[in-house]
């Protein structure tokens, strides 16, 4: 059980973004997809999120082939880098929408939206804040904002694209320490994309590194640093460090 993905390849062009990409993701994971600017991160993560179609290749949640379904029907939770929070609505009413598009068939009420609401925002430690709007916060409060709309529809799937790139390095230890805790706490799987080792080996059970469009190592922490299976991987964690 988990996320499959299988021989999925995307061109844009003449340029192949991704060739021909195995991967398994098994259920409650906290993957971390690293590699080097343009080598397909942002584009997996797309796919799976029913984003972007593939040329080639499946990808399936659970056993269920998700491929042609769109982002909406794929039950996933997004974050990007830059908060995509609406800036006329408060805190409350933000989160509030997370939950009013969850689906065509759930039409929560007012107090269910309320509650719900409330135990997001605890979630994410910003329940006094809840009738501020966006411009009235930093830059971590934003995105402990959007964390909770994305996880306002209960994804079965929590997609983040370098979510915490934008923000200075202790609020950046505090999220990823926060979502570390939320994986150990919840039955969820996320997948994130950064460029960061340190914030990579801090808090993934596995790290995925890719290098033009291919994967050239998947293992937990330890082991893709102690044993870099190819001349690229060693240079790759080696240079950096
Ligand atoms: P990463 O996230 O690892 O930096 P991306 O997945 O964003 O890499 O991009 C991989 C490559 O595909 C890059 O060279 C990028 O320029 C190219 N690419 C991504 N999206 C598009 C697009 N919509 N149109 C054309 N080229 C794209």
């Amino acid at each position: 059980m988990g996320i499959e993905v299988t021989n999925i390849s995307k061109n844009f062009k003449d340029f192949k973004a991704l060739n021909d990409v195995n991967l398994k993701i098994n259920t409650g994971e906290l993957v971390a997809l690293l590699g080097p600017s343009g080598s397909g991160k942002t584009t997996l993560l797309r796919i799976i999120a029913g984003l972007e179609n593939p040329d080639e290749g499946n990808i399936s949640f659970d056993g269920e082939d998700l491929t042609d379904k769109k982002a909406q029907d794929r039950n996933v939770g997004f974050v990007f880098q830059h908060y995509a929070l609406f800036k006329h609505m408060t805190v409350f009413e933000n989160v509030a929408f997370g939950l009013k598009v969850r689906s065509r068939k759930y039409r929560p009420s007012k107090s269910e939206i309320s509650q719900k609401v409330s135990e997001l925002l605890e979630l994410v430690k910003m329940r006094e804040l809840a009738d501020r709007y966006p411009s009235q916060l930093s830059g971590g409060q934003r995105q402990r904002i959007a964390l909770a709309r994305a996880l306002a529809v209960e994804p079965r799937v929590l997609l983040l694209d370098e979510p915490f790139g934008a923000l200075d390095a202790k609020v950046r230890k505090d999220l990823r320490r926060w979502l570390r805790k939320l994986h150990d706490d919840m039955p969820i799987t996320s997948i994130f994309v950064t460029h960061d080792q340190e914030e990579a080996m801090d808090v993934a059970d596995r790290i995925v590194i890719l290098n033009g469009g291919k994967i050239e190592q998947i293992g937990t922490p330890e082991e893709v640093y102690e044993n870099p299976e190819n001349p690229f991987v060693y240079n790759f964690l080696g240079n950096v460090n």
